[in-house]
């Protein structure tokens, strides 16, 4: 499940400027599509509009065949995880922001979706900042283990659609080769859509679109695409 259509997709926060200008594709159930290119292309707003943070001006998407527009947005929120660039912890336990939102997960669960994405070892710590009324001071995270709460949130959520948008981008390449084994874990067997800066770091999808001032520039495998350069 988890199938994503753009359907000539129109999109201009501003209507003196349009940012897509016609995008068609789509992710099959279960495969991975990667779309690539400079900042400024439109990538995120492609991201922003399957969440329905905003309506296409014109042309449709759909999941699984029905148009998104139509579709509640808590039905749409259950449908999509999402690792971002900057995860925003709360201020409690590594457990607590792990678990967040999903009440009817067991303790069995939050710990194993800990042990998955390797942050098991700190599942009672609190992030950085924290400060009880003691004025006692939590552990400080790294980018690489704020990305990897962000995965155990996912693999909690375990959602049929996953969207990486630029997850490993603040990282250095050392972690973000870590965090991208983390995330072919999650990935393997979810429709995923992962929006990157550069070609480089997109290791398996099974299409790559190229994206420039808001159109399709090129699309193909990774060996397609490094073979054109
Ligand atoms: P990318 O993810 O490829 O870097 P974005 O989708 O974030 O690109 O942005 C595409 C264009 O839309 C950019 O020129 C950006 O300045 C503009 N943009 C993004 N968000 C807004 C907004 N909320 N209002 C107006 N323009 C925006
Ligand atoms: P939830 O816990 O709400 O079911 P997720 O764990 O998948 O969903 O999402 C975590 C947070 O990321 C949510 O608060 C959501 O609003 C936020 N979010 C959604 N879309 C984006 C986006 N495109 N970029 C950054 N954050 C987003």
């Amino acid at each position: 499940a988890g199938a994503i259509r753009f359907e000539n997709v129109r999109f201009a926060y501003d209507p003196e400027r349009e940012i897509l200008k016609g995008i068609s594709f789509d992710v099959p159930a279960g495969s991975s599509v990667a779309i690539v290119g400079p900042s400024g292309a439109g990538k995120s707003t492609i991201s922003r509009l399957l969440f329905r943070f905003y309506d296409t001006s014109s042309g449709q998407i759909t999941i699984d065949g029905q148009n998104i527009a139509k579709v509640s947005q808590h039905s749409l929120r259950a449908a999509i995880g999402i690792v971002p660039q900057d995860t925003v912890l709360f201020n409690d336990s590594i457990a607590y922001n792990i678990a967040y939102g999903r009440p009817g997960a067991t303790e069995a669960e939050v710990y194993r979706a800990a042990a998955l994405a390797q942050i098991g070892n700190f599942i009672e710590s609190l992030p950085d900042g924290y400060k009880t009324m003691v004025g006692e001071r939590g552990l400080k995270l790294s980018g690489g283990e704020k990305q990897r709460v962000a995965i155990a949130r996912t693999i909690l959520k375990a959602p049929p659609i996953l969207v990486l948008d630029e997850a490993t981008s603040a990282l250095d390449t050392h972690t973000e080769q870590e965090i991208q084994g983390a995330l072919t874990l999650v990935s393997r067997e979810r429709t995923t859509l992962t929006i990157a800066h550069r070609l480089s770091t997109i290791v398996d999808a099974d299409e790559i679109i190229v994206l420039r001032a808001g159109e399709i520039a090129e699309r193909g495998t990774h060996a397609s695409l490094l073979a054109q350069r």
